[in-house]
């Protein structure tokens, strides 16, 4: 077999097989495996007049019809099978050589396999990848992490690719060293969490607060679509709240059962921000409505619990209230981003990745599940300010939500009133209401502390630290 193959694929399910086929269409030669060799030949039976394929149904084969440097990219399940991958195929490579991982690997495995990889003058690279199926094949946002110079050969490959964004810019970019990549897909996918709840929200407010349908819902979110929320997650939402069952002629999302599920990244964007200390309290509201929606026996214990009554609202009033919950869910889309590339920053910070927040923007605005109008203002936000401290320090963005507020706190309001829970829109307020705040209770928490565990507390008057006798029997 000759060494032709400019990349190669191994992990040929949907993801695999739809990147190894955007390779072959965009021009390179592609060596193509799988573990059971079926789907290596059904790809190529298939799709094998799109491009160059090269099958191959050993490890050995794989990496023999690959030129040097290598560059051979996992699309494997996460975890134990990637570790798998790599010591199967690590012993058959020589320094200089790359192994992409693609797949949704938790960063600090991929921070492991670099460190080990590095040892052995492998390049790894941890490349996260978001766009589905569909994004795989028709250009994807991708944000690889790993060595600065695997980029240089590396890279080009991956823009040809990649989704562009409108002003044609690909939607990639070398994130940072080690698990950079990983890291930035994973807060991704946490972002995404806090948009689809803030959308359920908002949805959920439209029809139990205005009393709309979900068609008219769908209409709502068609116009939003043309504004400041222009983004494919509402787009889609339009689609879904339109959808109607064939099988019943119901609405189709009366018809699934209201238990969302999840596969982890949320819950992982979420540890990781416990463990930095930052708070991403719409993404860990987001992870927890998914939780609770699935606590069927705990919401049927609980239905018959007291709670207010819906009370009717007038056409004008539906209309007017729907206007106040496209401000809400912008203002609660704004803190739910500004928490997500808080946690992007600390991150960088924490492993010394010094990731460009304005260039991660850049890269979500084409190809991935949050891909936005919004994004391209996130961008100019940081570009204009490297080193801005929230995004909630952006002027634009802090006119935009103080125009939005009294909205926002007027739907919050209705939703308590009416006992429509918006978890996701009261914790972003109380998010953007705490970093207003001239004092915050903190220092009654600190006082508490000094109290039972003598934990000390600073002064606002003077330096250090200080212990108050506290008086009587404890
Ligand atoms: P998947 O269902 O996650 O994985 C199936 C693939 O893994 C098959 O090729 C399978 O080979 C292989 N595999 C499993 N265990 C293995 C082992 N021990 N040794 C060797 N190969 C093994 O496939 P996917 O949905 O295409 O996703 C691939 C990766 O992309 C995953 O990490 C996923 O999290 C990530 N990802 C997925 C999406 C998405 O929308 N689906 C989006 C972004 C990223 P066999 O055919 O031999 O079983």
């Amino acid at each position: 077999m000759s060494s032709s193959a400019q990349i190669g694929v191994t992990g040929l399910a949907v993801m695999g097989r739809n990147l190894a086929r955007n390779f072959a269409r965009n021009g390179y030669a592609v060596a193509v495996h799988n573990r059971t060799p079926a789907r290596t030949h059904t790809l190529v039976e298939e799709f094998g007049h799109e491009g160059t394929f090269v099958a191959a149904e050993t490890a050995k084969e794989f990496v023999a019809a690959l030129e040097r440097p290598r560059r051979l990219v996992i699309m494997v399940k996460a975890g134990e099978p990637t570790d798998a991958v790599i010591e199967e195929f690590a012993p058959l490579l020589e320094p200089g050589d790359m192994i992409i991982d693609g797949g949704n690997a938790h960063f600090a495995d991929t921070r492991r396999r670099e460190k080990a990889l590095r040892e052995q003058g492998i390049h790894f690279v941890g490349m996260g990848v978001s766009g589905g199926e569909e994004g795989a094949l028709h250009g994807p946002s991708i944000m690889p992490g790993g060595p600065r110079e695997s980029y240089d050969s590396l890279g080009p490959m991956l823009e040809k690719i990649s989704a562009k964004a409108k002003d044609g810019s690909p939607c990639v970019t070398h994130v940072g060293p080690d698990g950079a990549g990983h890291f930035v897909k994973m807060v991704h996918n946490g972002i995404e969490y806090a948009d689809m709840q803030l959308i359920g929200e908002a949805y959920q407010l439209l029809r139990d607060v205005a009393g709309y349908t979900p068609a008219q819902i769908a209409e709502i979110f068609r116009t939003w679509n043309t504004g400041r929320l222009d983004s494919y997650l509402i787009e889609i939402t339009a689609e879904v709240l339109s959808h109607v069952d064939a099988a019943t002629g119901k609405p189709f999302v009366d018809v699934v059962v209201d238990q969302a599920e999840q596969k982890g990244t949320g819950r992982w964007t979420v540890q990781i921000a416990l463990d930095l200390g930052v708070p991403v309290s719409g993404i860990a509201e987001a992870v927890f409505a998914r939780s609770l929606s699935g606590h069927a026996a705990l919401r049927e214990a609980s239905r018959g619990l007291a709670g207010p009554k819906a009370t009717p609202m007038s056409e004008a009033e539906a209309a007017a209230f729907a206007d106040r919950v496209e401000q809400a869910l912008y203002a609660s889309k704004i803190v739910s981003y500004t928490q997500g590339f808080h946690e992007v920053a600390a991150g960088s910070e924490e492993y010394g990745w010094n990731i460009d927040l304005g260039a991660v923007s850049a890269i979500w605005r084409g190809g991935c599940i949050i891909r936005a109008a919004f994004l391209d203002r996130i961008r100019a936000a940081y570009d204009a300010r490297a080193d801005l401290p929230s995004l909630l320090s952006d002027e634009t963005f802090a006119r935009e939500i103080a125009d939005a507020q009294d909205d926002w706190r007027e739907v919050l309001i209705a939703a308590t009133r009416q006992g429509v829970p918006t978890p996701g829109f009261a914790a972003a307020l109380a998010y953007y209401d705490a970093l207003r705040a001239e004092r915050l209770p903190a220092a009654l928490t600190q006082g508490q502390r000094d109290y039972f565990g003598a934990h000390t507390y600073r002064r606002t008057d003077r330096d250090g630290s200080f212990h108050t006798l506290w008086g009587g029997d404890r």
